[in-house]
């Protein structure tokens, strides 16, 4: 540790490049202030310009009717387009590689009927044990849906290390054992529960040495890292919208399907807007798949739910990646040192503590159990400081580098003291 918890958060934020990014955000009020948001992890905060893109839609769609597929101020029949270089920017990927559709649970399904070819001799899903429960049930479904077992064929990789985290040797002892029967590696970017970051290119190098498909679920992991997913070699990934990249609720997830992919002619579930574009509107009755991530597309675009992610992903343009991962790492250091130094009977940081192992977010441990960190959880809600609660004892806290200040860290580490003060819950 160094003497970062020693320098006055008014200077941290003073030295701030990047601290007019927060005025592009709607702030959730707390009493006369704002709350101290730390749920970017979750479902991130709106950027102003949401509001304004929206009603430019439902104007459009009011004056245009049908009309604004080719005449609105950004014409909805190419609109996934406005969206593509901004997610390849995002995704570390050539714009050919990304497209922005569906879901995650839906889009992980999709790429699956692709990239999930399981045989009798080589049937199993590959993935960390304590997955998201989407991810879960989406694997073991697959699994089934193929007429295999998920007892067997979901082969969990355990934590090893002591905060409940992965070590590169596990994943590659795993793959010694299991990669000849081993279909898919699909593993996460960010894992949600501990905040543990993975590096994708040795998980993609050692699988594919195995033989094995390599997809990734970085739900966690987009808008928190700089990825590099072209260069990482990976098969496919997909993540969703509204944390990281404050998107809106529910807001329509992203796919990358690696270059080499372009024109597979593995099985793909088809829909007309994967169609090529050039024939799309002939109608004809045989699927020809336009090349690259569009060719996954099935639907034409839900607009109204585009229209934020473009927004979005304008300001993480102007920011640049490089500078908010700067940001980011000194931030989450912040919060690291502030822990460590002044809350050490209080919380025990699970997240890993080498920056390259984690992004924004530190999963905190309340000591003393599950009615003390319920207690802490709900005083801080009531002071306006908002972070969310994983049982049966974890506290996440996620300063993103948009739209949090150090202020805000420090804000929430005075909470905590006073909350631990020998007069209040912690004897
Ligand atoms: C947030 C999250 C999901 C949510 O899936 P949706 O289909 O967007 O509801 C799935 N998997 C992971 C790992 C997540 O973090």
């Amino acid at each position: 540790m160094n003497d970062l918890h020693t320098i006055p958060a008014e200077r941290l934020d003073a030295d701030d490049a990047l601290a007019s990014f927060r005025d592009q955000f709607l702030i959730p009020r707390h009493g006369d202030g704002e709350q101290a948001y730390f749920c970017g992890n979750s479902l991130g905060l709106q950027p102003r310009g949401v509001r304004e893109a929206l009603l430019q839609e439902l104007d459009d769609w009011a004056a245009l009717g049908v009309e604004a597929h080719f005449h609105g101020k950004h014409p909805w029949m190419p609109y996934h387009n406005e969206v593509r270089d901004g997610l390849a920017h995002i995704a570390g990927a050539e714009p050919s590689e990304v497209v922005a559709m569906n879901s995650l649970t839906a889009n992980l399904h999709l790429l699956m009927v692709s990239f999930y070819r399981p045989t009798a001799q080589r049937p199993a899903i590959l993935m960390e044990a304590g997955a998201f429960p989407s991810d879960q049930y989406a694997m073991a479904s697959q699994v089934r849906f193929h007429g295999f077992d998920p007892a067997t064929d979901v082969i969990e990789v355990q934590p090893d290390e002591a905060n409940g985290t992965i070590s590169m040797a596990a994943i590659e002892a795993a793959l010694d054992q299991h990669g000849h029967r081993i279909a898919l590696v699909m593993w996460p970017g960010v894992q949600y529960r501990t905040g543990q970051a993975f590096d994708l290119k040795e998980i993609t190098r050692l699988a594919h040495a195995k033989g094995c498909v390599v997809g990734f679920d970085l739900a966690h992991a987009a808008g928190n890292l700089p990825l590099a997913l072209h260069d990482s070699g990976a098969d496919f990934a997909a993540w969703c919208s509204y944390k990281y990249l404050n998107s809106g609720p529910g807001a329509v997830s992203g796919a990358f399907v690696h270059a080499r992919h372009a024109t597979s002619d593995r099985p793909r579930f088809a829909g007309w807007w994967g169609h090529d574009q050039a024939s799309r509107f002939r109608m004809g009755p045989q699927f020809q798949p336009t090349p690259g991530a569009d060719g996954w597309q099935l639907s034409n675009p839900p607009i109204l739910a585009l229209a934020p992610l473009r927004v979005s992903l304008d300001l993480f343009s102007r920011a640049g990646l490089p500078a908010l991962r700067a940001k980011s790492e000194k931030l989450t250091a912040y919060l690291e040192a502030q822990v460590l130094a002044r809350l050490p009977n209080v919380l025990e940081i699970v997240t890993p503590t080498q920056p390259e192992r984690r992004g924004c977010q530190l999963s905190l441990r309340v000591r003393g159990g599950r009615d003390q960190g319920r207690a802490l959880f709900d005083y801080l809600v009531a002071q306006g400081i908002v972070g969310d609660w994983r049982e049966p004892d974890v506290i996440r806290i996620s300063p993103v580098p948009l739209y949090n200040r150090f202020g805000d860290v420090s804000r929430f580490i005075a909470a905590v003291e006073t909350w631990s003060a020998p007069a209040g819950s912690v004897a």
